[in-house]
């Protein structure tokens, strides 16, 4: 083997997503002394996505929902490689990175999360804010907003897309602007097929939830148009066929489609070219293969949102099965819950809980999504964690909101 060109693991962790940071927490508690784990991440940091909307509002500095994936693979006996990977080559057991190094592996695992539907649309790559990957929309964003409250005196903003990340940022961003002291004027435009109560299950069953949105954005002064398919961005504007709305930030959250590279590896793919797992996450038909959170579609659950509730679930199942996989012992299956507790963060520490057909909104409800989701970011960021993390810690899986 080439030293300078390869790495060999027996262990491979591609990305640090919300699962592959359990991973390596129960690396720390539980090390396989027999066992090369090798980490590739393109950052050193990995984000919280349930911190994200409030890190827009001005709740959180980016410390706060950032993890430490280099310290954690390093207290996790891991070696740690800063590089994008850039091809994965099953059959030959391989991942390529940028600069052309090899990482070949016993086993592997991707979670590299997903980048933005839409990206081709004329304009956006030049005059819109992309929210995947979330990355780098948490490194533009404040910058973004100090030059837009810096140049204008009124602004006007529009977030492109219906879901969850769209609704969340129209209600925090027109909380954040308005405490910046800037006169705002938001219009959240998407397709009504994207709908957050068409595509999440729990939302699905409560007809009451939209309605509830609706009048807290008519509330809020949010401007709501469900009937806008973007084709265009544009210096100081976005457009949908003939019509067009003035824009001086335009947000993107038109949802998750997959890294250009995992399309173009030789990687069983579903229609949208997420790669395919079956239910033990494992990539269909490459058993030492597994893929989890947004990167993955489950063959047996087609209808599992990209959502980080997801990828943070399926993190102590494919900690499990990677385990069992090494040790060749049987591997289990991941069910995915129907039902959730979703929290939207409404800015102004405010947000609105849905589950099992109820939602109910206010101070509390942030309350409740602010300690939720602190929770799960302690068991990442305790000071010197030592390799084996402190005892007794709960160890119950978050509801990331
Ligand atoms: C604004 C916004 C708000 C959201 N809010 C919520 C919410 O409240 N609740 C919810 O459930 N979901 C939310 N989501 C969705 C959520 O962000 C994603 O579903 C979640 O982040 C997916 O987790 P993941 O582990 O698959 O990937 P990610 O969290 O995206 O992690 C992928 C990791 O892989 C690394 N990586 C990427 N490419 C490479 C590469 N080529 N090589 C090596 N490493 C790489 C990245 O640095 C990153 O650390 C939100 C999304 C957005 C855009």
């Amino acid at each position: 083997m080439n030293e300078f060109t390869e790495v060999a693991a027996d262990l491979l962790l591609v990305g640090g997503g919300h699962a592959h940071v359990q991973v390596l927490e129960s690396l720390c508690e539980h090390p396989l002394p027999e066992v090369t784990v090798c980490v590739i991440s393109d950052h050193p940091h990995a984000l919280y996505s349930g911190m994200v909307p409030g890190l827009v509002a001005g709740d959180y500095e980016v410390g706060q929902l950032s993890i430490d994936v280099a310290a954690l693979a390093a207290r996790a006996r891991a070696r740690v490689i800063l590089e994008p990977a850039v091809h994965v080559d099953p059959a030959r057991k391989l991942v390529r990175l940028r600069s052309g190094r090899v990482c070949r592996y016993r086993v592997a695992s991707l979670d590299v999360g997903s980048t933005i539907r839409a990206a081709g649309i004329p304009g956006v790559a030049e005059f819109a804010l992309p929210t995947r990957p979330i990355g780098r929309f948490v490194e533009r964003v404040e910058r973004e907003l100090a030059a837009a409250t810096e140049t204008r005196r009124r602004l006007r903003v529009v977030v492109v897309g219906l879901g969850i990340a769209g609704i969340e940022l129209a209600f925090t961003l027109d909380a954040r602007l308005r405490a910046l002291g800037a006169l705002a004027q938001i219009q959240l435009v998407g397709r009504s097929e994207e709908l957050v109560g068409r595509s999440e299950g729990n939302a699905r069953r409560s007809p009451g939830y939209l309605t509830r949105l609706h009048d807290l954005a008519r509330t809020r002064g949010i401007e709501w148009i469900d009937d806008f398919e973007l084709s265009a961005v544009e210096t100081g504007a976005v457009r949908s066929g003939s019509r067009r709305l003035e824009a001086d930030l335009v947000v993107l959250a038109t949802g998750a489609a997959p890294h250009a590279w995992l399309r173009d590896s030789p990687l069983p793919t579903c229609a949208r070219g997420f790669v395919r797992v079956s239910e033990t996450l494992q990539v269909v038909g490459v058993p030492s293969l597994f893929a989890v959170g947004d990167c993955a579609a489950m063959e047996a659950a087609p209808w599992v949102p990209k959502a980080g509730v997801y990828a943070v679930r399926m993190g102590p199942v494919v900690t499990r099965n990677l385990r069992a996989l090494l040790a060749g012992t049987p591997l289990e299956r991941y069910t995915p819950q129907r039902d959730f507790l979703a929290i939207l963060n409404l800015g102004e520490r405010r947000a609105l809980a849905t589950k099992w057909g109820v939602s109910v909104s206010g101070r509390l409800v942030w309350r409740l999504k602010d300690a939720i989701d602190r929770r799960f970011m302690r068991r990442f960021q305790s000071e010197g964690l030592p390799s084996v993390v402190a005892a007794g810690r709960s160890r119950s899986s978050p509801e990331e909101s």
